[in-house]
């Protein structure tokens, strides 16, 4: 897959003309507060100021985020009526929507399916948070019998899905109650949206609070160990403030998983795009041994050590796997 074929590159360019004037408009004068690591809360060192967003990194787990964060207050008003909000909404999605269906969402939609096999949880209930235009749950229940439910609190989105006859729970996730969820053993997945969170444990810990013992959760995100991410760094398009706050990794996520209750059953990083991503941004690469790389390798040398990066945890974007257990066990309280 290459990246230009889900992020076209005219139209992405002026999605990130946008989000950069954005930026500045919904968040230059709200007030922003500190805070420790989301995934281990240990102090994070300043990492670098990118449109007006400082990041820090932390020193025990490598967590990459942004810090201090404005109040949550400014992204809902950001998500609801900004202009690069509305164009990733409008013009995007239309421009990519069929090229997205077929080299991310059918892929994923079979990966999850090879997951819940291996959990023996094909009877369980799939519940997919934040589900967006539905794409999803639609190449879902293509393929597999799981009963699939949409949660999506934009009146827009839900009654897309609705008009799909997709079963949707029109809330935010705070306000989903138990009677809102199918009966019997439950799948939650969410798709790049831990990556967005102004409070990640907060987030996964209502998540918990919804299921049962035994119930999974999958989900995706950035890792910010992945390699493009830290050969590109500042200048990776994929820090973008204000949408991505938080970039743990396979180690770091693991710790936050145990520190709000969950049992980690598998982190993977089934990434495909780190080296096309540097390819295209080779004037943005310092090391030298990655802007020979991209500028020298072969497509199959290519391919081999995006591979390599794939299967051994080093790529930008993981899947996570984890279950409330079954044995009860105390969650830690979440302040
Ligand atoms: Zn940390």
């Amino acid at each position: 897959m290459k990246e230009d074929e889900i992020r076209p590159q005219n139209i992405f360019a002026e999605y990130l003309r946008l989000c950069e004037q954005d930026a500045l408009t919904y968040f230059v004068d709200v007030p922003r507060e500190e805070g420790l690591c989301p995934a281990c809360g240990a102090n994070g060192k300043f990492a670098f100021t990118k449109q007006g967003f400082d990041y820090a990194c932390c020193p025990d787990c490598d967590t990459l985020y942004v810090n201090p964060r404005p109040l949550s207050e400014a992204f809902s008003r950001y998500y609801t009526e900004s202009p690069s909000a509305k164009f990733w909404a409008t013009t995007f999605y239309r421009e990519t929507a069929e090229a997205r269906r077929e080299k991310l969402w059918k892929p994923k939609a079979r990966m999850i399916l090879e997951i819940l096999e291996r959990y023996t949880a094909l009877d369980h209930a799939i519940i997919d948070v934040g589900g967006g235009y539905g794409l999803f749950a639609e190449e879902m229940g293509e393929i597999s019998s799981n009963a699939i439910t949409v949660i999506e609190p934009g009146p827009h989105l839900a009654q897309v899905c609705r008009d799909k006859s997709l079963r949707v729970i029109e809330k935010f996730l705070e306000q989903v109650g138990e009677t809102d969820l199918p009966a019997g053993p439950r799948a939650f997945v969410s798709f790049e949206l831990f990556e967005h969170l102004h409070a990640p444990d907060k987030f996964l810990a209502c998540i918990n609070q919804l299921m049962q013992p035994g119930d999974l959760f999958l989900f995706s995100t950035l890792s910010g160990t992945g390699v493009d991410i830290q050969v590109l760094w500042n200048d990776s398009n994929s820090i973008s403030p204000p949408h991505h706050l938080n970039f743990l990794n396979p180690r770091s996520i693991k710790i936050l998983l145990h520190r709000v209750g969950f049992e980690s059953l598998e982190v993977t990083s089934p990434g495909k795009l780190d080296i096309d991503i540097m390819a295209n941004n080779q004037d943005r690469i310092k090391d030298r041994f990655w802007r020979t790389f991209v500028s020298r390798a072969s497509e199959s040398e290519r391919e081999q050590w995006q591979n390599l990066l794939a299967s051994s945890g080093w790529s930008s974007h993981m899947m996570v796997t984890c279950r409330k257990p079954k044995n009860k066990r105390l969650v830690m309280e979440i302040s």
